[in-house]
């Protein structure tokens, strides 16, 4: 959904036009200095259109001094949002806090709607016409106390909010994919049982085995794009330079695909060159699969000894959907669309930004930030700034120490999904 941030000094009324808005009276609490409010994102809704409404109110106390912290609030509301709402006094008109504030929306570019607040009756309508000065366009006459304007100012606010992406991803032709691992782990021996001897790209021409070529593959009633597969179905065994030539492919091959297929060899202890892949892959941003080929060589001591590596080596991609398959027998090969399905669906994961704040709102006061320097830092607001795959931000009143960011990954994955998908999580502090 569009986030709209509101923004404005202290008393202008900012609350009382946060709960008109949400037209429910208990959606905001009541701003006890001290008492942490869990939430700063809320569902609102107006003529059909949804939107998140960010009251920036909820960081208000943890800075001093007046103007710095309205500033910040709309700095903070303009990297988070998509338009920002500037709640005005309209009986007290433009102060330097206001200047500062036009300042920094302008510089953002982003779309602004101005309030003028506690227009409550005809003869204040006059205050209002002044605050064309900031030079953000009309202001709003609006009486948050007795509704007077809200519909106007609600007008205006869908006006500037960006439309709702259609049809959420709706994915373009086939997915992409990448198969890769280290040589002799059955990568074109799989794409071979997936594809189809009958479907072998020939060689066209001496000398071209550096030619990327993509396999289409039908798997599961639909198509998916193998990206440069020359290289795997010719089995090129280079010599001299093998191993370079080998990871720059693997790294292209990531680089181009939606999902990469990493293959293992089960039959064999993990090499050290299958844990340089899997980091590459976590690292790329690709959401992935984890197969275990050869499972027709274990036996009960080699399948223990494996659990056993992959707890010690992959924990980087634990995340990963996995099966166990073999290309020679072609056990268990129609699991792997499954596990594309489910890797390609928790990349793509969208969360939206009030589910997010509450949720986070929740952990946070449950299980607080370690103390930093005698200070407790806070988290004051969080947005996914993207997906495919999910990028997390938050911001924060303070350095937030490794293992607790970690603490809010895993938690994030516990609530929200995201298998097969790496996320990142960057925090912004404010001093
Ligand atoms: P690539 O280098 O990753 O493409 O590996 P290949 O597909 O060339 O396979 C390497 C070797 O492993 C070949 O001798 C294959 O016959 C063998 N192989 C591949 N998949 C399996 C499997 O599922 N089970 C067994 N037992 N052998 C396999």
């Amino acid at each position: 959904l569009p986030v709209l941030a509101v923004v404005g000094r202290p008393n202008v009324g900012k609350s009382t036009l946060v709960n008109r808005i949400l037209g429910r009276r208990e959606a905001v609490v009541e701003d006890v200095p001290g008492v942490t409010r869990d939430r700063v994102a809320y569902d609102a809704s107006w003529s059909g259109r949804q939107f998140t409404l960010v009251d920036t109110g909820g960081w208000e106390r943890d800075v001093t001094g007046l103007a710095a912290r309205v500033a910040e609030q709309a700095e903070l509301a303009v990297a988070a949002a998509d338009a920002v709402l500037l709640v005005v006094d309209a009986t007290v008109g433009a102060t330097d806090t206001e200047d500062a504030v036009v300042r920094v929306l302008r510089r953002a570019g982003k779309p602004v709607v101005l309030a003028a607040n506690k227009v409550d009756d005809q003869k204040a309508e006059s205050d209002a016409l002044a605050l064309w000065n900031l030079g953000l366009g009309e202001p709003y006459p609006v009486s948050a106390l007795h509704g007077r304007g809200s519909g106007d100012l609600l007008d205006a606010i869908i006006a500037v909010l960006p439309q709702p992406r259609p049809a959420e991803a709706v994915p373009q032709g086939p997915r992409r994919v990448a198969l890769v691992g280290r040589p002799n782990v059955g990568k074109s021996s799989l794409l071979n049982a997936l594809a189809g001897e009958d479907r072998v790209v020939v060689d066209p021409t001496a000398g071209t085995t550096r030619d990327p070529v993509d396999e289409l593959v039908e798997l599961g009633g639909r198509d998916w794009r193998f990206v440069d597969t020359a290289g795997i179905r010719r089995r090129v065994h280079l010599q001299q330079g093998a191993d370079y030539y080998a990871s720059l492919r693997t790294k292209t091959a990531v680089d181009k695909a939606e999902v990469a297929v990493l293959l293992l060899d089960a039959s064999e202890p993990l090499a050290e060159q299958d844990i340089r892949i899997a980091s590459m892959v976590s690292e790329s941003g690709r959401a992935l699969v984890l197969a275990f080929n050869k499972w027709d060589l274990l036996d009960e001591e080699r399948h223990e000894i494996l659990e056993r590596e992959i707890d010690r080596d992959l924990a980087m991609v634990r995340w990963a959907p996995r099966v166990n398959i073999s290309a020679m027998t072609k056990r268990h090969l129609d699991k792997l669309v499954p596990a594309l399905d489910t890797a390609l669906e928790g990349w793509e994961t969208r969360v939206p930004t009030a589910r997010l704040n509450s949720f986070l709102g929740q952990l946070v006061s449950a299980t607080p930030p370690p103390v930093r320097g005698g200070k407790q830092p806070k988290i004051l607001f969080a947005t996914q700034a993207g997906a495919a795959p999910p990028r997390f931000v938050l911001f924060t009143s303070g350095f937030l120490e490794a293992g607790y960011r970690r603490f809010i990954e895993r938690r994030l994955r516990e609530e929200f999904g995201f298998a097969g998908s790496p996320i990142s999580i960057s925090v912004r502090v404010r001093e």
